[in-house]
């Protein structure tokens, strides 16, 4: 459904932040990019949900292709209609609104009635039921991450964008975001997720792709990935805590022998 073609990106006058990069994702599978600081995942997506302009980045080269029509110059709204929602690195939800609010701010460009969506909302994030009257400062960093979440939920995407989900989160509540990712994509949505945790992201996804400056240097089903050496020395050695790592072997086995 999503196949991003030959892209390269750039800011500015800068060196390219992606290069001729090849990428598909599909329905009701999760598919995972990881790569480390500044490898070019927050960059691919921002491209992807229309928002690179504002970043001062532009596609130069190659195309993005949903459904096999090509959607890189349209922006953000439009793209939004068409059923992709991001949802980016850091949270940024709205401190000062309450959850309810915030989850009625995501439903702006809803393609089904506000109640439906929050009473589907609710019912999967039961944390944020219980807290729908309070502000979004007061939730802890992993229910900000699920407002996050369930906020990009609101518009009904086809495609969910999610940036850096684990960032800053203890063990514990990364598990819960992956379980969380794993129903979102049993319920038949395309979820590309970008992580510099390769535990994590390689655990709950069904492919992916290694990203090193701007260029995808491997890619294939997650076992494939979780099984090659490299990727366990540079990403599954490197990346979280080794108690991270103990808590994701059982669904990443591989993981254990770097922990
Ligand atoms: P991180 O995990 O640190 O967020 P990343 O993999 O998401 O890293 P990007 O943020 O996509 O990486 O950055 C890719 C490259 O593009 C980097 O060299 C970065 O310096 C550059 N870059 C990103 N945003 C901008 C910007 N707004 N202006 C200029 N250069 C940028």
């Amino acid at each position: 459904m999503l196949e991003v073609r030959g892209v390269s990106v750039r800011y500015g006058q800068g060196a390219p932040a992606l290069t001729a990069l090849h990428l598909r994702a599909g329905p009701g599978r999760v598919t995972a990019v990881v790569g480390g600081n500044g490898a070019g995942k927050s960059t691919l997506m921002k491209a992807v949900s229309g928002v690179l302009s504002f970043d001062g980045g532009r596609v130069e080269d190659g195309a993005i292709l949903l459904d096999g029509e090509p959607v890189h110059r349209l922006g953000p709204t439009a793209l939004v209609r068409r059923g992709i929602a991001h949802v980016p690195e850091g949270r940024r939800v709205f401190a000062d609104l309450t959850v309810e609010e915030n989850l009625r701010a995501g439903a702006a460009v809803a393609r089904k009635a506000l109640r439906t969506r929050l009473d589907e909302s609710y019912a999967m994030f039961d944390v944020l039921a219980r807290r729908r009257r309070q502000r979004a400062v007061l939730l802890s960093g992993g229910e900000q991450q699920m407002l996050a979440i369930a906020r990009g939920l609101m518009s009904g995407p086809r495609l969910l964008l999610l940036d850096e989900p684990s960032l800053g989160l203890a063990p514990l509540v990364v598990e819960r975001i992956a379980a969380l990712i794993a129903r979102i994509r049993d319920g038949g949505t395309a979820v590309l997720v970008v992580e510099q945790n390769a535990a994590m992201a390689f655990s709950v996804a069904d492919e992916g792709y290694v990203l090193e400056q701007g260029k995808v240097v491997l890619s294939g089903t997650a076992a494939e990935l979780r099984a090659d050496e490299g990727v366990r020395e540079m990403y599954l050695g490197g990346s979280g805590t080794a108690d991270e790592l103990r808590r994701f072997a059982d669904r990443a086995p591989l993981a254990r022998w770097s922990a």
